[in-house]
């Protein structure tokens, strides 16, 4: 993630030519990638195959190794995301056609423009007799997620903002579906907090956007912490760049590329059971007619696919300045 982390990572991560190497792959972003284009192909499968067992064969198929530490944990994380994925999809009803499967939206106001992709976007039953649109997002690391993640997301509020006037329909319910847990995170927005959310991305934005343009104009480099301070913290341990950046080399130890799957062998984190010291889920996941951190914050980036996976990924530019486009994770 950038700006929001930590404005050093984002410059080194879209501004810095040519860009710095990065760390080696992480093979929890593997595992989340395989489990999103999973679910994405399953939804694409004629309605006559979408069943559990289908879903497991597209998981194997598309089954991504990089950041295993040896095929034999590579196997044993393959048949872990085949079991979530075959008891996630086994709770939906297949004939419920999402109106979007990793669907780009976009809208944009006087000083920006956001655009971003969706995992899921439902089409459910609302509680006035009419219908409206539901952000689902897939998650798939081990930390324990709580409705205030779903909440306080402004990726999640964009989307929903996002999808609800591109398609001119009501959107304001944001759900997390995290796998490892079986649960289901929802929150419910008002216009007013979408607008809030929004308002916030404006002021980031502009924040992000004089920083690039101090970039821009040459600022040197022995100058860059004025314009794209470090945030060093445990999190630095998940950085890419963290062999670059002597205040994270300080903060955190580093983690290996597999640290970041859950254990394979606990029950703790099987699917259908709460993480340990996860907070009392609030909605099993839904087996209905679809209508279907922990102790040390997750870093965003990599506690869920990157780039190259599926997962939802949300770009905000500035219209008024030119700024680069900031990605935010969910
Ligand atoms: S190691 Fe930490 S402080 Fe350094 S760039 Fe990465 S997130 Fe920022």
């Amino acid at each position: 993630m950038t700006w929001l982390d930590c404005p050093r990572r984002y410059r080194m991560s879209y501004l810095d030519r040519p860009p710095p190497p990065k760390g080696p792959p992480w093979a929890h972003n593997s595992f989340g990638a395989s489990v999103h284009n999973a679910l994405a192909g399953w939804w694409r499968l004629p309605l006559r195959e979408r069943t559990a067992q289908a879903a497991g064969d597209l998981l194997d198929r598309g089954w991504l190794t990089d950041g295993f530490p040896d095929v034999a944990a590579s196997e044993l994380n393959r048949a872990r995301a085949r079991q979530m994925v075959q008891d996630y999809v086994a709770g939906l009803d297949p004939a419920a056609e999402p109106v979007g499967v990793e669907r780009v939206v976009a809208t944009r106001t006087e000083r920006i423009a956001v655009s971003g992709r969706i995992d899921r976007l439902d089409d459910r039953p609302a509680a006035d007799g009419g219908a409206e649109l539901v952000v689902v997002d897939y998650k798939t690391g081990r930390h324990a997620l709580t409705v205030d993640d779903a909440r306080t997301s402004m990726a999640l509020a964009l989307y929903a903002l996002a999808a609800g006037r591109v398609l001119r329909r009501a959107c304001h319910r944001v759900e997390l579906h995290h796998l490892p847990a079986s649960r289901v995170l929802a929150w419910e927005h008002t216009s007013a907090s979408l607008e809030r959310q929004l308002r916030r991305a404006e002021d980031i934005a502009a924040e992000c956007a004089k920083a690039d343009g101090r970039h821009k104009d040459g600022l040197p480099a022995d100058r860059y912490d004025e314009a794209f301070p470090p945030r060093p913290g445990s999190w630095c341990g998940w950085c890419d760049y963290r062999a670059r950046c002597p205040e994270g080399m300080a903060a955190a130890e580093p983690r290996r590329p597999w640290d970041g799957l859950a254990a394979v062998d606990g029950a703790a984190s099987l699917p259908g059971t709460p993480l340990p010291g996860t907070p009392l889920p609030e909605t099993p996941l839904p087996r209905v007619r679809p209508e279907p951190p922990a102790p040390e914050p997750p870093p965003s980036a990599a506690s869920e696919p990157g780039p190259g996976g599926s997962a939802s990924r949300l770009a905000i530019r500035s219209c008024t300045d030119g700024g680069q486009a900031s990605s935010f994770s969910p």
